[in-house]
């Protein structure tokens, strides 16, 4: 749906990709796109991915996302984010919406103004809060399952991370790899990042053109997707990516290229899937341990991922979307989503 106010400036797309298993859940993206077709491509992807990550969680949400077209550091308004909100009211609870990059739990608490088809609000307001720390937690699950799938052990002590990007899910990250005594690296574009999480954690940085360059076990993509090109495969020095980005592969083939080159990759629909298990939860009434114990499942989903993708010798990225599209073709819509879509419609 292509959304549009004259009064606000406000131009946005907003992409349900499935609804089959139950209200498509995802975030709103605020990013200056170059055009309207970079925007458009943008957020069908992303949807699709949503669909994907919903569906591997074994969650009852099916997949969408809404990019925001501006600058949020110049166009971001209450009166636009509220125009906004009022297109998402009449989708009728088919699309749920929540914070992505460019956005925040602030902003989500102005869209419920509009609109209760909206996720990640304040605790305050009865909502999860930001998803971050739980995807972060999430993507820390996927390390510990791959250190167990590739070394033998989770302990992640004196193995190499590289997190390139050191936002909101970023730093957390940093901050759990620090704790399991990781040697991180952290990379960002944006100094003001960059130092806040090299003070605070006491971290060595790199460049980010040279963050893929460096030599790490570990390299973690927390940034924006497309990442990962093949011209860019053969100038990595890691055993591993996992990361927080969403798309982090920049063309499809790409998973077979890093198969081949001998580079283990968690899809990032499986590692980043955390703050959408901590939404799930919200849906039907927020416990953080309960949603923090969901999130710790996809240590289990990720270490079958691997194993799988090793038996058979196939990507992991193959084994996940098998996974994913086994789901979406048996199931349809089970009891627990009409319950979940009850509690939103209702609220
Ligand atoms: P964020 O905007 O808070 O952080 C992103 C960081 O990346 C910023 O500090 C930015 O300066 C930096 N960055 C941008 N371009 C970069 C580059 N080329 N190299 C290095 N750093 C760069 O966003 P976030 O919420 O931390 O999300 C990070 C990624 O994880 C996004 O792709 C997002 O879609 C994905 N994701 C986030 C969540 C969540 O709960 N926040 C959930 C699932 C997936």
């Amino acid at each position: 749906m292509f959304c549009h106010d004259g009064a606000t400036g406000l131009r946005a797309i907003i992409a349900v990709h499935s609804t089959r298993l139950g209200p498509a859940l995802g975030g709103v993206r605020f990013r200056p796109y170059a055009t309207e077709d970079e925007a458009l491509e943008d957020v069908l992807a992303l949807s699709r991915a949503m669909t994907y990550k919903a569906a591997v969680a074994g969650l009852d949400l099916g997949g969408g996302k809404a990019v925001i077209l501006g600058d949020p550091a110049r166009t971001k308004t209450e009166a636009l984010l509220r125009a906004y909100a009022r297109h998402v009211e009449r989708l009728g609870g088919r699309y749920l919406t929540a914070e992505d990059v460019g956005t925040t739990q602030a902003d989500m608490d102005l869209v419920r103004q509009e609109t209760s088809y909206v996720t990640g609000t304040s605790r305050s307001l009865g909502g999860s809060g930001d998803p971050s720390a739980a995807t972060a937690l999430g993507v820390l699950q996927s390390m510990l399952a791959l250190a167990t799938h590739l070394w033998g052990s989770s302990d992640l002590r004196g193995r190499r991370v590289v997190v390139s990007g050191v936002g909101k899910v970023g730093l957390t990250l940093a901050r759990h790899l620090v704790e399991e005594g990781a040697v991180v690296v952290a990379s960002d574009v944006d100094p003001a990042a960059l130092e806040r999480t090299t003070s605070t954690l006491g971290l060595p940085s790199v460049p980010p053109d040279r963050a893929h360059t460096t030599e790490c076990d570990i390299f973690s993509p927390c940034a924006l997707g497309g990442v990962i090109t093949a011209g860019r495969i053969a100038e990595l020095r890691c055993q591993a990516v996992v990361g927080a980005a969403n798309n982090q592969l920049a063309e499809r083939g790409c998973a077979q290229l890093l198969a081949d080159a001998g580079i283990t990759y968690v899809p990032d629909y499986v590692a980043n899937a955390g703050g959408i298990i901590n939404i799930a939860q919200e849906l039907v009434s927020h416990r953080r341990e309960l949603a923090s114990t969901r999130v710790r499942t996809i240590f289990d989903t990720t270490m079958a991922v691997l194993d799988e993708a090793k038996t058979e010798g196939a990507s992991p990225t193959n084994v996940a979307d098998r996974m994913a599209e086994r789901r979406l073709a048996g199931y349809g819509r089970s009891g627990r989503a009409g319950a979940a879509r009850a509690t939103v419609t209702g609220g």
